[in-house]
């Protein structure tokens, strides 16, 4: 030890107090010394010279070392305390560590007494160290934002936050006390949910996830609460405990029903006057055939298109927030998909100028499902196809059967997409970012929905691509999706 220490030493004998002094200094320690005798000078010591260690005698004149390390307890100052005395009893020597002494060394064996010193004062600093780093491991729980919760390998619960107490309602003394079980206070409806979660984490499934359900508070209230769980194993692999991170997101929750009920009303509400527009526009391109005036009818038809592309548009927001809300209707039955292919192909060649849209059917393939639905996955497909391959001028459209069902694939030479953006694109509001693709118009909503649809259809959608040099996307559908899983 480099470090100068302080050393207090209660002796009433000089000798022996010369002869500890003798040994320490032997033992290589750096020290400050200060000699009591008394109570009083003992005391004053403690709070003036403020020692890394105190050695004491056992009796000393009106006072002794129990005295002496019970004054240092109740002073609350974390310093060590070993006793330094002559042949003591075996009994005597128990009841002193049993009330906090750190060692006992005999005036017969001093030798042992610097590496004595040196250990209490190391024990005592990882101490103080362990209980620091608690503490503030203490205070973050209780001070982020997220309420913490801690549960062993039965589900039970053993640590309860004070902030989980704020969010959830519950006492956290009452929930630990009564070993509560945390499914007590989740909703009904989303018991099963938050059970399932707890199993795959007890038995070791899964040693992370994440869930949104809703929980009642201690005074009736429902609420939303996000949940990030984690596993803690021990050196055989066995779940110790759940740790459990949560948050209350009932606020969050509400902002986007309020915004999905926005779309849905903005979308209903703009689709009726361009139902309207449309009307009239097609109304009075009839007109203008009949007058044979070819300069407006142009005029009209270039309106047409772009009240065409509007309609689009609200039929794709409408299809969006029907989906958030589960409320998308599939009208299925058995259709000859070839002809929904080439259908949708022809559709999209008569609005597409730039690009030729090559089909390349199989020979028959019929499938169940919702033919409109499948067949807005393809439009949109190929209208992102159009989209982002302005240099060149070639769509290619293949199917072909594929184990039990088709498998459509939309092929396009334009930018492409990096690798890393392969599997986001399907997520709702995904858009690559770059300075070309920032240059495209689009609300990044279309791919969730062909997604959505072709999910739905029991089948896959993925995307194949190289940068520059264009995307190929893939959807599968089964023939019959109530036949699968059966
Ligand atoms: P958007 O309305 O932005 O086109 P989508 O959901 O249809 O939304 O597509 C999501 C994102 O995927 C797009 O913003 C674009 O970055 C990328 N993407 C989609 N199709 C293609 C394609 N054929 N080539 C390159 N990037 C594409």
């Amino acid at each position: 030890m480099n470090l100068k220490i302080k050393v207090l030493h209660l002796e009433d004998n000089p000798t022996d107090a010369d002869l500890i002094e003798y040994e320490l200094s032997k033992g290589g320690l750096q020290f400050e010394k200060q000699v009591v005798d008394s109570r009083e000078e003992y005391e004053e010591m403690l709070s003036k010279f403020i020692p890394d260690i105190v050695l004491s005698d056992h009796s000393l004149p009106a006072f002794n070392s129990f005295r002496a390390l019970e004054i240092l307890k109740d002073s609350k100052m974390d310093i060590p305390f070993i006793l330094v005395t002559a042949t003591v009893s075996e009994e005597f020597a128990v009841d002193i560590m049993k009330q906090g002494a750190d060692d006992y060394v005999l005036k017969d064996r001093l030798q042992r007494l610097p590496s004595a010193v040196m250990n209490s004062i190391e024990k005592h600093r990882l101490e103080r160290e362990k209980k620091a780093v608690n503490e503030r491991l203490a205070f973050h729980l209780e001070n982020t934002p997220l309420g913490f919760i801690e549960l062993d390998n039965c589900g039970i619960v053993k640590y309860w936050s004070k902030r989980a107490e704020e969010i959830l309602g519950w006492n956290r003394k009452a929930l630990i006390e009564n070993r509560g079980d945390n499914l007590s206070q989740v909703y009904e409806e989303d018991k099963p949910l938050a059970k399932k979660i707890i199993e795959q984490l007890l038995s070791g499934e899964v040693e992370r996830n994440k869930v949104q359900c809703r929980h009642i508070t201690a005074n009736g209230k429902v609420i939303w609460c996000e949940w990030f769980n984690s596993v803690l194993k021990d050196e055989f692999g066995k779940v110790r405990t759940i740790m459990s991170l949560v948050q209350d997101i009932t606020e969050q929750k509400h902002m986007e029903k309020q915004k999905d009920n926005f779309f849905s009303v903005a979308s209903h509400e703009l689709k009726t006057p361009v139902t309207t527009i449309k009307a009239y526009g097609q109304l009075a391109e009839n007109l203008l055939e009949k007058k044979e005036d070819n300069e407006t009818l142009d005029v009209i038809k270039r309106m047409g298109a772009q009240v065409n592309r509007l309609t689009s548009l609200i039929g794709t927001l409408l299809d969006f927030t029907k989906i958030q809300n589960g409320q998308l209707l599939y009208d299925e039955a058995f259709f000859d998909f070839n002809d929904l292919v080439q259908e949708t192909v022809n559709d999209m060649q008569k609005t597409s100028y730039s690009h030729e849209i090559k089909n390349n059917p199989i020979s028959d393939a019929f499938v169940f499902g919702d033919r409109n639905k499948i067949s807005q996955v393809l439009t949109n497909l190929i209208s992102n196809a159009i989209k982002y391959s302005p240099d060149s001028d070639e769509i290619i459209i293949s199917t072909r059967t594929y184990g039990n069902g088709v498998e459509l694939s939309v092929r396009d030479f334009g930018i492409g997409i990096p690798e890393e953006d392969l599997q986001n694109v399907f997520k709702q509001f995904y858009r690559v970012s770059g300075e070309s693709q920032s240059t495209f118009p689009g609300m990044g909503i279309g791919l969730y929905i062909c997604s959505e649809v072709i999910t739905r259809h029991g089948g896959k959608i993925w995307v194949e691509s190289i940068m520059g040099k264009g995307s190929i996307f893939y959807a599968w559908i089964p023939a019959d999706h109530r036949q699968e899983g059966l």
